[in-house]
């Protein structure tokens, strides 16, 4: 494994256990030439993914980018890490063993909220919120209708939610229906 930081070619692996319910293989290495340390993961590939944009373009699947997506979902939430490794792992394998290893954004964005939904309500409703864009404030509004009064005294998650690209119309609609069901 190359040096991130210099770029040396012969780093050495310093210490190796188990990690993420042993799901993965966690490796401090540390760099000879520059004494950089940083951190590796091993992990099963069921095979490789890729990503059917809705705009039809195609991408590998980066499961970083998944993980940054639900730790913003659950900022501040009251989950262990590990549960949300296990989330992340979860969706992955879920991911890998469906269809010919080509998945649609809106897959993963459905095999997310399913994970979400068992495992913190607000974070489902911030995920949900973002992930459908606003685009469709109706269904998000059948959304926290299905949640009921669960989030009552939650704060306001919306508002809590990741920074969204979009109109100003669509981020009122679903703010006005919170308002109303803290009323
Ligand atoms: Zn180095």
């Amino acid at each position: 494994m190359r040096c991130p930081f210099c770029g040396g070619p012969d780093t050495q692996v310093k210490d190796s256990r188990p990690s993420e319910d042993s799901a993965a293989i966690r490796r401090r290495r540390i760099c000879p030439d520059c004494g950089g340390r940083f951190t590796t993961f091993e992990r099963v590939q069921l095979r490789e993914l890729t990503v059917l944009k809705r705009s039809g373009k195609r991408m590998p699947f980066d499961r970083d980018k998944l993980q940054r997506s639900i730790d913003v979902a659950l900022r501040k939430r009251p989950v262990e890490p590990e549960r949300i490794e296990r989330l992340v792992s979860g969706v992955v394998r879920r991911l890998e063993s469906t269809g010919d290893g080509e998945v649609t954004s809106e897959a993963i964005g459905e095999a997310v909220m399913e994970g979400l939904k068992g495992l913190d309500d607000v974070a489902y409703v911030r995920f949900a919120s973002v992930y459908k864009n606003f685009r469709e404030a109706q269904d998000f509004q059948d959304l926290l209708g299905t949640l009921g009064g669960r989030l009552a005294g939650e704060g306001d998650p919306v508002a809590d939610a990741a920074p969204v690209e979009g109109t100003p119309e669509a981020v009122a609609a679903p703010r006005r229906r919170s308002a109303r069901a803290r009323s």
